[in-house]
């Protein structure tokens, strides 16, 4: 069975995308910053490895994670949402958002696809963006810009990675009514408006970014890298 990395588990999409992959045969490496949310986590899924760790630190990240032995797939799922306008983007808001939204997904990255290549293994690594990679919101300056960041990082991974056989791909949701998408859908005016663009009418599922996901990570998709799947009900076909 395949070994996975998924930060960070404690709630909506990278705990489901835990669970899946743990229903799956897969033993799981769970990466978090909120012990509680590690722990209820192992009680429902007995048997998964919980590492505690703020991934936007970059030394706590590498004392967590720096041995974490044979990794074949890599979900990078932690992130972070500030709203700020952009007049009033802050360094620190700014900071934190890069350093946790798209920092960690080059450091923890270069540590699983280093050991891929050592042992020569194929890998596959899937990087969770959002439609606001390519589709201005209000408010959402840093935030965005590490999405848009990540989705060019995912090509020039794709495109370093891909002769030692590893792929790398994004995944990118529309709203999800997780902790993170409700901060989004509290603005009623904004979520009326998300919505209606939306040919399919409604936001997305967890379980609908999941199997994405799911898809990436495995073989069914052996011919897919550097690209994306739009999890958007045709939000951005528009
Ligand atoms: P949640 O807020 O439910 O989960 C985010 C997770 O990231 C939490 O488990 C949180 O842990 C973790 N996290 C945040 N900062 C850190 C950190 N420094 N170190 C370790 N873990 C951290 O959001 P979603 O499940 O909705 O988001 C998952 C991914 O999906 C994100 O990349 C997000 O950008 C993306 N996405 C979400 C959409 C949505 O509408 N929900 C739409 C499009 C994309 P903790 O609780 O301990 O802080």
């Amino acid at each position: 069975f395949k070994r996975s990395l998924c930060p960070p588990p404690s709630t909506g999409i990278g705990r489901d995308t835990v669970k899946a992959l743990r229903d799956s045969g897969a033993q799981v490496v769970a990466v978090s910053r909120t012990k509680e949310d590690l722990v209820s986590l192992s009680k429902e899924r007995p048997g998964i490895e919980p590492v505690c760790v703020d991934l936007g630190d970059w030394e706590a990240t590498e004392r967590a994670l720096g041995n974490i032995g044979p990794i074949d797939l890599l979900v990078n799922n932690a992130a972070v949402l500030l709203e700020q306008p952009f007049l009033e983007v802050s360094k620190e808001a700014f900071d934190r958002t890069i350093n946790v939204n798209l920092r960690s997904v080059i450091q923890v990255s270069q540590m699983v696809a280093k050991g891929m290549i050592a042992r020569g293994v194929p890998g596959s690594i899937v990087n969770v963006s959002s439609i606001v990679s390519r589709a201005a919101i209000f408010c959402l300056t840093s935030y965005s810009s590490t999405k848009g960041a990540m989705d060019m990082l995912t090509k020039i991974m794709a495109l370093e990675l891909g002769p030692h056989k590893i792929r790398v791909n994004t995944v990118n949701p529309t709203v999800v009514l997780t902790h993170m998408g409700r901060r989004v859908t509290n603005h009623t005016e904004l979520a009326k408006y998300l919505k209606e663009r939306t040919p399919l009418n409604k936001f997305a599922e967890v379980e609908d970014v999941v199997n994405s996901i799911l898809f990436l990570l495995s073989d069914k998709s052996a011919m897919t890298n550097g690209s994306g799947i739009l999890v958007d009900g045709g939000y951005l076909a528009c």
